[in-house]
């Protein structure tokens, strides 16, 4: 069974998080979309609110979970029993961020980091952006996905 872990913050959840769930589903037998407690970044959405809307948007999906963690992401994993993490790169700047972490969930806890390119029309695309326009009341359409019906 290969069980994969998807973190992030998802404040709010992006047609870049969107795609890169949907590109890692055929690579994993499970994969676990967990909402992390990020200490550096002060939320726009509480956490039941993100965890609402993806479990409206991935409701069909049964290779799909939603849940949400605090601690370690490494230490999550265990609990999970999940040997993969599935982060997303836009840019050297994320890959530079990631590597070390990665490099530590492999040397400390044997987990795999996996690292999926943005789709180029979506590496310009990130939570931070999206709040930033959602505080001045511009239109989201275009940056968040549409919950099916
Ligand atoms: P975190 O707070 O952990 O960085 P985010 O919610 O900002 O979490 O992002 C979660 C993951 O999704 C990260 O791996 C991030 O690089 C990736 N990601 C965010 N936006 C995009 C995008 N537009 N294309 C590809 N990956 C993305």
């Amino acid at each position: 069974m290969k069980r994969a872990i998807l973190p992030g913050s998802f404040d709010p959840f992006t047609r870049g998080h969107l795609s890169i769930v949907m590109r890692a589903l055929p690579l994993f037998d499970q994969i676990v979309i967990a909402v992390g407690h990020n200490s550096d970044k002060a939320p726009m959405n509480p956490i039941a609110h993100r965890l609402e809307i993806l479990e409206q948007l991935f409701k069909n999906e049964s290779k799909i979970s939603i849940t949400q963690y605090s601690g370690l992401t490494m230490d999550f994993c265990k609990k999970q029993q999940a040997q993969f993490i599935v982060r997303g790169l836009r840019n050297a700047q994320d890959f530079n961020y990631e590597q070390p972490i990665a490099q530590t969930n492999l040397e400390l806890g044997g987990i795999e980091t996996i690292f999926m390119s943005s789709e180029p029309h979506l590496s310009h695309l990130s939570s931070t952006i999206v709040r930033d326009i959602a505080k001045h009341g511009g239109d989201l359409h275009s940056f968040i996905p549409e919950i099916p019906q």
